[in-house]
């Protein structure tokens, strides 16, 4: 072989095996990050707003959510509305019509507030509930449930870990991470601080904090009755509602802000605002 086709050769195998090798270095990362259980494995708040965002699409899909006329979007509208830019969290917000009691917000900033809550919550304990839904995307809980999720429905499968994978999610991968968001469930530890989030929420916005320890008495009685069912995650992921109420109660006591707390009116049917009415002002 002379010189030239010596060159022609390693030209050959430079082009054929490149991407080849460029394929094994991917699988090595993959590999590389099973058998570190993920130590190493760098999953950005980005990589879990995409991953999220597919998560949500496909469960605003299969659940039956509410128009923009519907009572209780009008509802929420009116009580959260004002917080959809909080504390640097852009966030969006729908109501799935379903008897269930749950709600949750994600990595991407979407909140999910299921009809079933607002049943039997008033606004403030609704917003008590959101706060501490919200509290988990704060505090990243929501970003490592999805990194979790994302080991399960891609890296095991020996894809790789980059965003443009992320967002080319198949169906059957957005529909495994959409079951992960309503099956996720936080350590003891993570509830706890996204219950301090929920009442520094309130407590931040002027309302009126002893809500945080009636919604979880709401809970807590829910679990005990026939009910029970429609409570689904929400209690399974949310444990001992007691001793949080108990928590938050004691956190108004210490603020000096306690005071028993009675569930106001509220309605999820169309009303006709009756405007300057008496009686009908409040506080902002
Ligand atoms: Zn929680």
């Amino acid at each position: 072989m002379n010189k030239f086709s010596i060159l022609l050769v390693t030209a050959f195998f430079a082009v054929t095996f490149a991407p080849i090798q460029a394929q094994i270095k991917l699988d090595e990362r993959a590999l590389g990050a099973l058998q570190n259980g993920l130590a190493s494995f760098t999953f950005s708040d980005s990589d879990a707003a995409v991953l999220s965002k597919a998560g949500v699409k496909k469960l605003d899909s299969i659940n039956k959510v509410a128009a923009s006329n519907d009572p209780y979007t009008l509802r929420l509208n009116r009580v959260f509305g004002k917080h959809s830019n909080e504390n640097g969290l852009q966030l969006n917000y729908k109501v799935y019509l379903t008897k269930e009691v749950n709600a949750f917000a994600t990595a991407d900033g979407s909140v999910r507030v299921f009809s079933g809550l607002m049943d039997i919550m008033d606004d403030n304990q609704l917003l008590a509930v959101i706060g501490h839904e919200i509290g988990h995307v704060a505090n990243h809980d929501s970003r490592d449930a999805m990194k979790v999720a994302y080991r399960k429905a891609f890296v095991l499968e020996g894809l790789a870990s980059q965003s443009s994978t992320i967002a080319k999610a198949t169906d059957s991968q957005a529909g495994q991470i959409g079951n992960a968001i309503i099956d996720c469930s936080y350590s003891r530890k993570q509830e706890s601080e996204a219950d301090l989030y929920s009442y520094e929420f309130m407590k931040r916005h002027g309302y009126d904090v002893n809500a945080v320890a009636a919604a979880f008495t709401i809970l807590a009685k829910l679990s005990e009755g026939n009910e029970a069912n429609f409570l689904t995650k929400i209690m399974s992921s949310h444990p001992d509602p007691k001793d949080r109420a108990e928590k938050a109660q004691m956190r108004a006591q210490a603020d000096g802000l306690y005071k028993p707390y009675v569930q106001k009116p509220f309605s999820n049917k169309a009303t006709t605002q009756k405007k300057g009415g008496k009686g009908s002002k409040k506080k902002k």
